[in-house]
């Protein structure tokens, strides 16, 4: 039986509808403007709709409809906000339900990252206890422990870009603090310390200079990787966990980031939980999507 996906991403959507196996059968990907909410679920809906009609089936044949949210949610009807979005509160379903006209019980939700984990859970390497974490334009994370996602009483459990990694020259976070993993090791981090350096270049230029032997631009991806080890030392003493799955944009290069995260996650874990796997997610873009799906496994 097919199930309906929506990876309701910030700036790109992707739709898609997956068989039991993890097969993405039929997909549309399109950039889709945020700014008007309800503008924004009826395009999705409109791009399902026309997987659906690719495929040759109804939304009626399909298991359910999940999506996933670039933002917080409580799972099963309200968005908390996504400031990659610039959405505040509001109810999905009361948005879904008239679109897709299916039954509430019939569409579920759930944070983007944390649809990663279940992917990864569901249709991954997984394990049971593991961690995801993305190097993107944010840091953003999810943990699986026992086989759980763990959702946190207010929802924002796993927000692991938060982690605090600098406290002699903290840099201000998004979030409002100071020194947290996503100001000192996120896409838009490595720019910045790229600047600091004299150099003129985004996190992808600066990846191609450290392959180039660039000496700055590697200093620069070493201390990325040091700030990313210090957040997984954290939370393997805590969680130890067996795998740490890394996703999103940055991840391509994380050859160049695992020396300096091996090196000091092996110096800060403790013995036991030193023995975690750190790896980039085979799931690739679409582990989204397939989590939006693994919401109905
Ligand atoms: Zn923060």
């Amino acid at each position: 039986m097919l199930t309906g996906a929506i990876d309701g991403g910030g700036t790109k959507v992707m739709t898609g509808l997956v068989d039991e196996k993890g097969n993405v059968v039929s997909r549309r990907v399109e950039g889709v403007p945020t700014g008007d909410i309800a503008g924004y679920f009826t395009r999705c809906v409109t791009m399902l709709c026309e997987c659906v009609s690719e495929a040759g089936v109804t939304l009626e044949d399909l298991r359910g409809v999940g999506m996933s949210i670039p933002g917080m949610t409580d799972g099963k009807d309200w968005v908390y906000g996504s400031p990659s979005a610039g959405w505040g509160s509001f109810s999905a379903l009361s948005l879904l339900v008239p679109l897709l006209g299916l039954p509430k019980e019939s569409i579920r939700l759930e944070n983007d990252i944390n649809a990663c984990a279940l992917a990864e859970l569901r249709y991954g390497g997984g394990g049971s206890d593991f961690v995801w974490l993305t190097i993107s334009t944010g840091n953003g994370g999810a943990v699986v422990a026992n086989g759980s996602l763990v959702r946190g009483k207010s929802h924002c459990g796993g927000e692991l870009g938060h982690i605090k990694v600098e406290y002699d020259s903290p840099e201000l976070c998004g979030c409002g603090g100071y020194g947290c993993l996503e100001a000192h090791a996120s896409g838009p981090a490595i720019a910045r310390m790229c600047r600091q350096a004299g150099l003129d270049v985004d996190a992808a230029g600066c990846a191609e200079l450290v392959r180039a032997g660039d000496p700055v631009a590697k200093e620069i991806y070493g201390r990325a990787g040091m700030y990313l080890g210090r957040a997984l030392a954290q939370l393997a003493n805590i969680l130890n966990f067996e795998k740490a799955y890394i996703g999103g944009g940055v991840s391509r290069s994380l050859d160049l980031l695992l020396p300096s995260i091996r090196e000091t996650f092996d110096r800060d874990a403790l013995p036991e939980a030193r023995k975690a796997l750190i790896e980039r997610t085979h799931l690739g873009y679409d582990a989204s999507l397939l989590g939006a799906a693994a919401l109905f496994e």
